[in-house]
C-alpha cells in the first residue's frame, strides 16, 4: 500500500467525496484535501528548512489538521500532532524537542512556542488560497524508511518521548487494518468514527484506514464527548459503519440505554485497541448491536497502533475470560521473553516482544532510550520490548498487565514516574509518589502522595519532615501535570 497514492487516486476519481466531517458543517472533500495539502506542501518546500525537520501540527479536529499532516509528508518531512487536550507544559516540551522553525496551528496556541513562528488559521488560509501547487512532485514525498509521523508519549523521566513511525510502517499497518472486520473492497466509502485525538496513535486506525479506503472520517469533538446529549446526537448523525475507540469510551456510551443498533443502524464493526476489552463490555455490545462484529486489537504506539486482532464472538465472550488480544498480523512476530531475553514456550508468562515490519525506528533524538527498548534481530528484523506481560496460547496472545509502572487512564498511556517527576519539580514539593486507584479492574484515578519541601517560611513551627500538601493542592498540582 502507498497511502499517499491511495488518497491521490480517490481525489482524482471522487473529488467531491467527503474525506472528513466534524459535526454537520465542517467538512473537506478528497479533492480539496489533495489540492490544499499540495499548496501548503509547496509553501513548506520554499520556506521551511531544507533539512526537512519534523513539524508540529497543533489543534483539535479541524479539517485543516489533515491538510497540515499531508502537506508535511508531501514536502518530505514528518509531522507531529499535538492535541488541545495536551497541557501547555507538555506542548512546550514537545515543541522544544523539534528543531523546525514553524508550528502549524488550527487552534489558538497558548503554550510558549519559543523561537518558532506559529502559522495559525489566518496564515494557513492565505497560503491555501494563494499558493500555486505545481512545485510539489512525488519525489518530494516521505518514502520508505523516512519518518512519516512522530507521536509523543509519556516518558518515565518526566519528558515525553517521540515515537518515529516511517512511511513503510504505516503502509504495512494499513495493508492489514483495511481488512479488519471486512475486506478493503467492502470498506470503500464507509464512514469511520473518530474518538481519539490525533496525538493518540489510536486515531491512526480510523484516520488512515478511512483515507486508505476512500472513506469518510466522522470526528467527535472533545466538547461533544463531554456532553451526553450532544454525544448521542453526534453518534446518530455520524451514520458510522466502522467504530474505532478505546473500550473505556464504549463503556461511557453503554451507560446510556439509547446506545444501541437503532442509534447506529449501519454499524458493522467495533474496532478496539489501547486497553483491556472486558468480557462484560464485549457481551453488552453484542446484545445492543446484534448486527455488528466486535474486534479486539493490541499494540503500542512503538509498533504503529496495533499488531494483533481477534474477532470476539459470543462464544468467546462467554467462555474465555480474560479475552485474548489476538493473533499477530502478517509481517509481525510475537515472542514471549524471560528476564534474560530467552524465548519462552507457549503458555508461559513473560515480556511481550514485537518483531516485524511496523516496529518504529526509535525515539526522536533519543538514541539512549531507543537502545534500551529497540533492537535488530539476527535476521535484520526490528524488535521492540513492550514492557507488557503476556503469554501465547493456541496462536493467540493474552495480555496480563505491565512489568513496569506504566498505566492506562481512560485509554491514555501514562508512566507514573512521569507524573511523579513533574510534581517533584514544583517548588513546594520534596518528593512525590503516585498511586493508581482501581475500579472494575481498570485504573480509574491517580493519587499523589507528597512530602512537602521545608522552606525558611515554614521556619521553626514545622519541621516539614512528614508534612503533606493539602488534598486540594495535591489534586490541583496533579491536574496540571496529567
Ligand atoms: P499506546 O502506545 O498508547 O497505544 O499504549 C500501548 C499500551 O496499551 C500497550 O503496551 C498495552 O499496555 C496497552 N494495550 C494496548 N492494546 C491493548 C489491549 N487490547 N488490551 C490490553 N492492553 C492493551
Amino acid at each position: 500500500m502507498d497511502i499517499l497514492k491511495k488518497i491521490q487516486e480517490c481525489a482524482k476519481q471522487n473529488p467531491q467525496r467527503i474525506a472528513f466531517r466534524q459535526g454537520c458543517e465542517d467538512t473537506i472533500s478528497y479533492g480539496e484535501l489533495w489540492e490544499y495539502s499540495d499548496r501548503l506542501a509547496a509553501w513548506l518546500l520554499k520556506h521551511a528548512d531544507e533539512e526537512r525537520t519534523p513539524l508540529a501540527v497543533y489543534g483539535h479536529k479541524h479539517p485543516w489538521m489533515l491538510v497540515c499532516f499531508l502537506a508535511c509528508v508531501k514536502s518530505g518531512r514528518a509531522y507531529c500532532p499535538i492535541d488541545i487536550s495536551v497541557p501547555d507544559a507538555r506542548v512546550e516540551a514537545t515543541l522544544a524537542a523539534l528543531p523546525s522553525k514553524y508550528v502549524l496551528a488550527t487552534e489558538e496556541l497558548h503554550a510558549d512556542a519559543g523561537e518558532k513562528q506559529v502559522l495559525g488559521l489566518d496564515a494557513l488560509e492565505r497560503i491555501l488560497s494563494d499558493v500555486q501547487a505545481d512545485t510539489v512532485s512525488e519525489e518530494n514525498w516521505v518514502h520508505g524508511d523516512e519518518t512519516y509521523y512522530i507521536i509523543f508519549t509519556s516518558g518515565s523521566t518526566g519528558t515525553p518521548k517521540g515515537v518515529k513511525i516511517t512511511a513503510d510502517c504505516l503502509n504495512y499497518y494499513l495493508d492489514w487494518s483495511t481488512g479488519l472486520g471486512s475486506s478493503p473492497e467492502a470498506k470503500q466509502g464507509q464512514v469511520f468514527l473518530n474518538q481519539a485525538p490525533f496525538s493518540f496513535d489510536l486515531s491512526v486506525m480510523d484516520l488512515y484506514t478511512s483515507l486508505a479506503t476512500g472513506g469518510t472520517l466522522y470526528c467527535l469533538e472533545k466538547s461533544v464527548q463531554g456532553d451526553y446529549r450532544a454525544l448521542l446526537q453526534g453518534l446518530a448523525a455520524s451514520k458510522a459503519q466502522v467504530w474505532v475507540s478505546t473500550p473505556s469510551f464504549a463503556d461511557v456510551c453503554l451507560s446510556d440505554k439509547n446506545f444501541g443498533q437503532e442509534l447506529l443502524p449501519e454499524l458493522e464493526v467495533f474496532l478496539f485497541c489501547g486497553e483491556t476489552l472486558t468480557n462484560k463490555t464485549a457481551r453488552k455490545l453484542q446484545e445492543r448491536f446484534p448486527g455488528a462484529k466486535v474486534i479486539n486489537t493490541y499494540g503500542p504506539t512503538e509498533s504503529t497502533v496495533a499488531v494483533t486482532d481477534v474477532l470476539v464472538t459470543q462464544e468467546l465472550a462467554t467462555q474465555e475470560e480474560p479475552l485474548p488480544v489476538g493473533s499477530p498480523k502478517p509481517g509481525t512476530r510475537i515472542e514471549i521473553w524471560d528476564e534474560d531475553g530467552a524465548a519462552l514456550p507457549e503458555g508461559e508468562k513473560g515480556e511481550i516482544i514485537i518483531l516485524g515490519d511496523t516496529v518504529s525506528t526509535g525515539y526522536y533524538g533519543r538514541v539512549d532510550l531507543t537502545e534500551k527498548s529497540f533492537f535488530v534481530s539476527g535476521d535484520g528484523t526490528r524488535g521492540y520490548h513492550t514492557g507488557d506481560k503476556g503469554y501465547m496460547k493456541n496462536g493467540m496472545l493474552y495480555y496480563c498487565g505491565r512489568i513496569d509502572l506504566q498505566i492506562k487512564l481512560h485509554g491514555y498511556r501514562i508512566e507514573l514516574e512521569d507524573v511523579e517527576s513533574n510534581i517533584s519539580k514544583l517548588p513546594q514539593v520534596e518528593h512525590a509518589v503516585v498511586v493508581p486507584g482501581m475500579r472494575g479492574g481498570k485504573v480509574s484515578s491517580l493519587t499523589a502522595y507528597i512530602v512537602k519541601r521545608v522552606t525558611e517560611a515554614d521556619g521553626e513551627s514545622d519541621s516539614g519532615e512528614e508534612s503533606t500538601n493539602t488534598a486540594d493542592e495535591t489534586a490541583k498540582d496533579r491536574k496540571s501535570v496529567v
